[in-house]
């Protein structure tokens, strides 16, 4: 029988909002929305949530990853209407037409995986990928560290690594280069990373294989004259000073211009000015040098005239319109409304669109309303006092609901693991900015990411997962 299966009808009385993406912004819009406004469709190659402040300590085991991921459909069973949930990844949107291409990029595919959506509204919330700003050999040999898998990549590796510098008879050049752990940005991924690492080195890797642990390195490379730019200087002297107790060797003022299957090559900044090459072998190699534009918004850009000049992203207004358009939105990493691509703007974001979109449905509802009992109170002159005094109330409400203030970013404070029990803090206080660094700012970071773990469930794994490999050292089984 080929016949297609019943379709998921949507109710032709409400508009459809097609949300794209399972990430920080789409997913506070989703918790916020009340969803029985719209036919709410949801498209996403991920059917998970990812905690990602909690991502670089998946890549040694000190928390397993399902413990920071929230399956997609236990948040939508939650909402009061049904939510349509597509796993598929948008290839292309159509704005004249008003209509999304989906693609089922999966491993396990039916005779349908690929289809068109139509949408009223549409929010654009994909986030965005890996730069890698087309240095040769970046893609082939490197690992990123963005997603679940990636995490699970590094952590496989590490212990390829080590073991096979472990192997009989491994020559000394080839340990060295073995275990050495080479990181490519000194940003907060490259940072709470190679602090991560150096934390599996002295707690576990040091006991289990003694004979060649000295051997252990951690390099991090970063372009600009130091690490964690956006932080205060207080806290990059403090990272970088904390990083050299902990014997990291940190590589600043050096750009990696190459990368082959055992080396980084880059070009360093001398003292005096001048510049030399380097060659550095590395047995596992970490690019975190920051985002890039998915290809499905670089294709949008070049379909809305008004966003010829935008080039990190979707450049939206202040209410989070996608400029050029009057019915697609942005928020996170793929839009560009002047805040810096961190889980902390994107859920604000979503946050606030959550509230526009309930209030628009509040405003429509209201409107038709006042239409109706107008057009009654025309017919029935005689019983109109009940109905002005509702079309009264009705406009007043309508004015308030009306005025929706454009978003604003309230930042709460940047935080940032470095290692051995360590974190440094820039969080805002009263009305200044307070920087910390040190083992209190560090119990300050496990409860503040604690607290804003998607769900109990995830919580009490976290929390598991701290107990467990404190109390039994990493499991550094290679599945
Ligand atoms: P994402 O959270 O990346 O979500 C994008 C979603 O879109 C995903 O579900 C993806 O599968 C989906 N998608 C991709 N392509 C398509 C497509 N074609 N069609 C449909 N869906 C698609 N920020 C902080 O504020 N604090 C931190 O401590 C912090 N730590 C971090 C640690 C790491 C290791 C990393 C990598 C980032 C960290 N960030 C942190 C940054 C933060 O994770 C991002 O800014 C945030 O995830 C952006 O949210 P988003 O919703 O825009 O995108
Ligand atoms: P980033 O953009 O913050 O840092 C990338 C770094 O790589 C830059 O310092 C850049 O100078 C360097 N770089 C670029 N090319 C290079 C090259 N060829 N050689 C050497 N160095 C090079 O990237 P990120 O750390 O992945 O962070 C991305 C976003 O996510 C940021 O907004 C960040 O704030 C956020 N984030 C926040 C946290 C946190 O708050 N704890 C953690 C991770 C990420």
């Amino acid at each position: 029988d080929r016949h297609p299966e019943p379709q998921f009808e949507p109710d032709p009385t409400k508009k459809t909002l097609v949300i794209l993406g399972t990430g920080w912004g789409s997913v506070a819009l989703l918790k916020k929305l009340d969803t029985e406004n719209y036919n709410v469709v949801v498209v996403s190659p991920r059917n998970y949530f990812l905690f990602t402040p909690l991502l670089p300590s998946c890549t040694t085991g000190t928390i397993e990853h399902r413990s920071i991921m929230e399956p997609v459909r236990t948040i939508l069973r939650h909402k009061k209407a049904a939510v349509k949930f597509y796993e598929a990844e948008a290839s292309s949107i159509d704005p004249d037409r008003k209509v999304i291409k989906i693609v089922d990029n999966s491993e396990i595919q039916g005779a349908t995986s690929e289809t068109e959506i139509p949408y009223d509204m549409l929010v654009i919330g994909v986030g965005a990928e890996n730069a890698t700003f087309g240095i040769p050999g970046v893609r082939e040999h490197s690992c990123f560290l963005k997603e679940i898998g990636d995490a699970q990549q590094i952590r496989k590796k590490i212990m390829d690594c080590v073991e096979t510098a472990a192997f009989k008879g491994q020559t000394s050049d080839e340990i060295d280069r073995l275990m050495h752990m080479v990181v490519v940005g000194g940003g907060p991924t490259g940072v709470e990373f190679a602090g991560e690492l150096q934390d599996f080195f002295e707690e576990d890797i040091k006991k289990l294989v003694p004979e060649i642990s000295p051997r252990f390195k951690v390099t991090l490379i970063e372009a600009l004259p130091n690490v964690l730019p956006s932080f205060s200087k207080q806290l990059i002297d403090y990272t970088e000073n904390t990083f050299r107790e902990e014997k990291i060797d940190i590589k600043t003022k050096t750009m990696v211009k190459r990368v082959t299957d055992t080396t980084v090559e880059a070009e360093a900044s001398r003292p005096d000015g001048g510049k030399e090459r380097v060659v550095i072998p590395y047995g596992l190699l970490v690019w975190a040098t920051g985002n890039a534009v998915r290809p499905i918004v670089k294709d949008l850009i070049t379909k809305i005239p008004a966003q010829k000049d935008s080039r990190r992203g979707l450049a939206v207004n202040e209410y989070l319109v996608v400029q050029g358009t009057r019915d697609i939105w942005a928020i996170g990493d793929c839009a560009v409304a002047g805040y810096a691509p961190t889980a902390q703007v994107a859920s604000q974001e979503g946050n606030f669109l959550g509230r526009l979109f309930n209030n628009m449905a509040k405003t429509e509802n209201h409107e038709s309303r006042i239409q109706e009992l107008s057009s009654k109170m025309n017919l029935q002159a005689g019983n109109s006092a009940e109905a002005a005094h509702e079309i009264e109330s009705l406009e007043k409400q309508l004015r308030r609901i009306k005025d929706i203030k454009p978003f604003r970013y309230s930042h709460q404070g940047s935080l940032a693991y470095i290692g051995s029990e360590k974190a440094v803090a820039d969080v805002s206080w009263w009305n200044g900015n307070l920087a910390t660094g040190g083992s209190l700012t560090y119990l300050f970071w496990r409860s503040a990411y604690l607290s804003m773990c998607f769900s109990t469930r995830n919580r009490v794994l976290v929390i598991l997962d701290w107990l467990k490999s404190k109390a039994f050292g990493r499991d550094v089984s290679r599945e």
